[in-house]
């Protein structure tokens, strides 16, 4: 018997007391210290020497904590990437991409320095909503979820009215249902587009705000220089009120965090906190390096320090935290949709990718909307880079990290980008809050 190669211990969590966590199955425990000593006894080839100590390695492999070798080890985390590639069960998850056109020139996107039209033109626009209802129909699925994205989805207002409109019809005329989410910067956003949109089935919007009115205005601009924070706010807080759902995302640099909080504080002072269906904030990625395409929300270097603390103040304030693609991917544990099977991205050409942050690029898409050739292997995919991780813990939810983020920054596809730091951190931190939560009695007992 031996640890699981996906389980970490948090030492004397309380004085004593221990927490053994399976990365691979979410689940924990608490241990003292004469199990911990014999758990590495085990491991080393040891027998439990007691019939007390043989009863608690029996619960240990039962919960998984403990295994056989390697090879269950291995045949369990093959079967959980069997089962995440699923994605959100009975759902396709389809990001569309109307035009890559944006009306803002933000100092970190690519779009500043090279502003693309590209417009979905009307027979792209039909073919795609054909070969999305055809994929739903071969599949079986019951649940079509599309993500409007952009460029700058609110720029085709007629697009997003329309195609939701007929998807929205045609999964009713199937038994089935149409949800929709999108993001957008927000400067265009007005009720009676909103509640349009909802008419056609429930939805969501994401709305970046990158720190409070100062920092924001700094980066999120008009192409004449001009600053959007007010406008966005104000649409925010209105849109809000009228019982929209909305989602505020925000990028920050690690020296930010006070900006960040005044955000939040702004939020709480016009009372519309509390309106919001979630916030999250993410570290910068700045696609200027390199690239052509655009990312939904993956981020390389994490800046783990300030986004421990502003999860913690948004946490304090009674906030809803949430996934920033909105309430279906909430909760979500996993690898990212680049792994899932019944995910896509559709540029506005038509053409099919795995991943939105290379949705743009001739040669990485999968398939094209309009040709009846097989769909590829994902070229981010199909060198595996992940299996060069070894014994990493975290490997059952990161499989590598970003590889669209990766790909952009250093056009590599066979190098994983890894966040192992950010990890070990961040599930350090939220294991052993949720630990003592449950437990805040000294006399803990083992539990999951
Ligand atoms: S690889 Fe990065 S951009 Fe692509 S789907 Fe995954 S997290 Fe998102
Ligand atoms: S990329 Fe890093 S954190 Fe992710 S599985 Fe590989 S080694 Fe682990």
């Amino acid at each position: 018997m031996q640890l699981s190669r996906f389980v970490v211990a948090y030492e004397n969590v309380r004085p004593g007391e221990h927490v053994l966590y399976s990365v691979l199955e979410d689940r924990y425990v608490g241990i003292d210290d004469a199990t911990l000593r014999a758990v590495d006894r085990w491991s080393a080839g040891g027998a439990p020497a007691t019939a007390e100590e043989r009863e608690t390695q029996g619960v240990l492999v039962e919960d998984r904590f403990l295994v056989e070798g390697r090879g269950e080890d291995d045949a369990r985390v093959s079967a959980h990437l069997d089962k995440a590639r699923e994605g959100v069960p009975g759902t396709m998850y389809v990001t569309l991409m109307p035009t890559l056109q944006c009306n803002l020139a933000c100092n970190y996107c690519f779009q500043k320095e090279h502003p693309s039209f590209t417009k979905m033109s009307s027979p792209t626009e039909d073919a795609t909503l054909e070969w999305l209802l055809r994929q739903v129909d071969e599949r079986g699925l019951p649940t079509l979820y599309v993500h409007y994205f952009g460029g700058e989805p609110t720029t085709r207002k007629d697009y997003c009215l329309r195609t939701a409109e007929v998807l929205s019809a045609s999964m009713r005329a199937r038994g089935g249902k149409f949800r929709w989410h999108m993001t957008t910067n927000g400067i265009q956003l007005d009720i009676e587009f909103a509640q349009k949109m909802e008419s056609f089935a429930p939805g969501s919007f994401k709305i970046t705000l990158d720190g409070d009115r100062e920092t924001h205005d700094r980066m999120r601009v008009y192409r004449d220089g001009r600053g959007t924070f007010d406008v966005i706010f104000d649409n925010v807080v209105a849109l809000a009120r009228a019982g929209c759902k909305v989602y505020v995302g925000g990028h920050f640099f690690p020296d930010q965090a006070a900006s960040f909080e005044a955000l939040l504080d702004r939020f709480q002072q016009t009372g519309v906190a509390p309106l919001l269906a979630g916030i999250q904030f993410r570290p910068m990625v700045d696609t200027q390096q390199r690239s052509s395409g655009t990312c939904t929300g993956c981020s390389e270097k994490q800046e783990t320090q300030t986004l421990v603390q502003l999860n913690k103040s948004i946490e304090r304030r009674k906030m809803a935290p949430a996934a920033e693609n909105g309430a279906t991917l909430e909760g979500l544990l996993g690898p990212c949709e680049l792994h899932w099977k019944n995910n896509y991205t559709i540029d506005p050409e038509g053409r099919i990718y795995k991943c939105p942050a290379v949705a743009g690029l001739p040669g990485l898409e999968v398939a094209q909307v309009a040709s009846s050739m097989p769909e590829r292997v994902a070229p981010l995919l199909e060198l595996r880079p992940w299996e060069k991780c070894g014994d990493c813990p975290y490997l059952p939810v990161c499989v590598g990290g970003c590889l669209g983020g990766k790909f952009l920054k250093t056009g590599r596809r066979d190098e994983v980008a890894c966040k192992k730091d950010m990890f070990e951190k961040s599930f350090h931190e939220s294991v052993v809050h949720r630990y003592l939560a449950e437990f805040p009695d000294p006399e803990w007992t083992e539990a999951a």
